[in-house]
């Protein structure tokens, strides 16, 4: 019959027309909000049109999305809290097709010898393609691809030109964004701690435990170590020992941890207050 293939057509059209309004009942606005939702979304069964009301709606992304590179940072080990797991090798560099990655290799300010840290690490993102290649190179799992894709910006120059400060995360957000990924790696790499750290167990004859969901997540984060340190901050000092004379007044401790040296003499493990001062200055510019 003639004009049978565009009544087909308009059916169809017709039916996904109707369907959203049935999806939309049966999830009752809670579409694109959740995994689950939003892998029926994804998958053969799911029915209606696919317009995203985009602000006010944003679908979830997958776990093996990528947007542009960041860098890992320690925030497990109390020894190498907040330090960059990149050696500053250089693959990343040369592997990546567009050139938009700048490493400046660090140097000990004694010796002046090369060390295995970025002094200073620039990737422009406006030139960055997102092909992933950095991540996968990367032989020391120190460069990931992120999720956040909101990073429009009014400045045509620097903003987004990301340095250091800027594409530093913590580990403990890779695991959020892609746990499946981090355990995989963590599997290949013998440990959740850095490969280096890994090493230098084995050395001393121990050996790291074996990565499993259950100890994906440690008992402190940095971020739980600041939070302590901040609580401390905000403890009352201690009153100090009455000193011999009855009318002397009473000495109080010093208010502050970092004025005052640590039990014993020894020096603490990390400076908490310049940890918690990077901690809020990266959520600044996040
Ligand atoms: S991110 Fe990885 S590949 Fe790039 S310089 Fe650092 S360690 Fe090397
Ligand atoms: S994702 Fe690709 S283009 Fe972007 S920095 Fe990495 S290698 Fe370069």
């Amino acid at each position: 019959m003639y004009g049978k293939g565009i009544a087909n057509g308009l059916w169809v059209t017709f039916k996904h027309f109707f369907n959203t309004y049935i999806d939309d009942i049966r999830y009752a606005g809670r579409k694109y909000v959740n995994k689950e939702n939003f892998q029926v979304r994804q998958g053969l069964k799911t029915q209606g049109a696919f317009t995203v009301q985009y602000p006010d709606e944003k679908i979830a992304v997958p776990e093996r999305f990528r947007f542009t590179p960041f860098l890992i940072t320690e925030d497990q080990d109390p020894a190498h809290m907040g330090e960059d797991w990149c050696t500053s090798c250089g693959i990343c560099a040369k592997v990546c097709p567009p050139q938009c990655i700048w490493i400046v290799r660090g140097s000990d300010p004694v010796t002046g010898r090369p060390v295995p840290q970025p002094e200073a690490f620039f990737i422009d993102i406006d030139i960055c393609m997102n092909c992933g290649f950095c991540a996968e190179f990367c032989p020391f799992d120190a460069i990931k691809m992120d999720h956040d894709y909101e990073m429009a910006s009014y400045d045509r120059t620097g903003y987004h030109i990301h340095d250091k400060q800027k594409l530093s995360k913590p580990l403990s957000y890779w695991k959020t964004i892609a746990p499946t990924t981090a355990l995989e790696e963590a599997v290949d790499r013998g440990g959740w701690e850095h490969s280096d750290n890994i090493k230098a167990m084995k050395k001393a004859g121990k050996t790291a435990a074996a990565p499993t969901k259950e100890n994906m997540w440690p008992s402190r984060t940095l971020l739980q170590l600041a939070e302590e340190a901040a609580a401390e901050q905000e403890t009352p000092a201690p009153v100090a020992e009455a000193p011999a004379t009855a009318s002397a007044p009473k000495a109080t401790a010093p208010a502050s941890t970092e004025a005052a040296p640590a039990a014993g003499g020894a020096k603490p493990k990390f400076d908490k207050q310049a940890m918690l001062a990077k901690i809020r200055e990266k959520k600044a510019n996040k």
